[in-house]
């Protein structure tokens, strides 16, 4: 068998031009742009390549970006001043502070400083608790883009057995939270699961989100599950002094059992961007005291 390739590029564009069209609608309607305020601190370079993408798909989006870079020695007391200031800056729909921070910083207390309406990054322990009883809030962006691929390739998920690998706050956890919101059977897998292949065996639908380089084999799989591969990992590639981009899940292994899955890269990253467009257009319409246009 050959598994179906679930292209997250393509639909993470399609994602991006509905925002768009909502995006030039609610500047229409409310008079300025919907806006994403972007926090870093510190130089870390995987996150400026993050932030920058941000922040130019935001304004490719029709959206206004607000970027706020300060220097690693930022003490936790002015970053909190800063969150403070764009929860109440009536401009700014949504806020996210770029992750990780430096040690002298307590993420946790970022965190919940970050207005629940403005949380679009979904982190915030309001949130996590209105995904848990089931009230609208802000849903993290990767397992949110990660349900909208599994709906588009499956239509209902009710009734399937799904194993997410991974329990992190800002994945695993979440993911699985919606999956049984869906009305999966759901298992949540982690380093000290007894047997995981065998676990995995019994899935319909694999989440896998560990940051273990192609762990997950084909042999674990049932055969036409559907996979989804949240792991991003470098590997030294076949070329000396290259390296290349691998997930959790072995591939080409894989794409001999699975029904359909997701590639890496293209397949989940790109998701989560443009999921984070998405919420902050939700955000804001919602701060503009109207429900979001359909
Ligand atoms: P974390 O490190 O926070 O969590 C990893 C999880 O995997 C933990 O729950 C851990 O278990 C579990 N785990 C580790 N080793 C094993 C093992 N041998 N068997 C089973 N479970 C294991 O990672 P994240 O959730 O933040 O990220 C996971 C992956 O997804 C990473 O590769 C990351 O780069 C990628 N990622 C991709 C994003 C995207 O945009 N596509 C966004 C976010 C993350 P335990 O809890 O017991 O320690």
């Amino acid at each position: 068998m050959s598994a179906a390739l679930i292209d997250g590029k393509a639909f993470a564009a399609g994602l991006r031009d509905r925002v768009g069209t909502l995006a030039a609608r609610f500047e229409a309607q409310v008079g300025r742009k919907a806006g994403l305020a972007v926090v870093l601190v510190g130089e870390d370079p995987a996150s400026q390549v993050y932030v920058r993408s941000k922040g130019k798909q935001t304004v490719e989006a029709g959206m206004a970006s607000f970027e706020y870079k300060l220097p690693a020695d930022t003490s936790e007391a002015d970053l909190l001043a800063r969150v403070e200031a764009l929860n109440a800056d009536p401009v700014i729909d949504g806020i996210l502070v770029q992750l990780p921070l430096p040690d002298h910083i307590d993420e946790q207390k970022v965190i919940a400083t970050i207005a629940p309406d403005k949380d679009v990054d979904g982190f915030h322990v309001v949130n996590a608790g209105r995904l848990a009883v089931g009230q609208p809030g802000f849903v993290p962006c990767t397992p949110l883009g990660c349900l909208m691929l599994l709906k588009d390739r499956l239509g209902t998920l009710a009734g399937r057995e799904a194993v997410v690998i991974g329990r992190s706050n800002i994945v695993g956890k979440p993911m699985a939270q919606l999956l049984l919101a869906e009305s999966c059977t759901v298992t949540v897998a982690h380093s000290r699961t007894a047997d995981l292949p065998a676990v995995v065996r019994r899935a319909d639908i694999v989440v896998a989100a560990v940051g273990r380089p192609e762990m997950v084999k084909a042999d674990w799989l049932k055969p036409g599950a559907t996979v989804i591969d949240v792991g991003i990992n470098r590997v030294a590639a076949a070329e000396p002094g290259k390296t290349r981009l691998v997930g959790d899940v072995d591939f080409t292994g894989a794409s001999t059992v699975a029904g359909a899955i997701t590639p890496v890269p293209g397949g989940v990253g790109p998701m989560t961007i443009a999921v984070l467009l998405r919420n902050t257009l939700v955000a804001a319409w919602r701060n503009a005291g109207q429900p979001l246009a359909p």
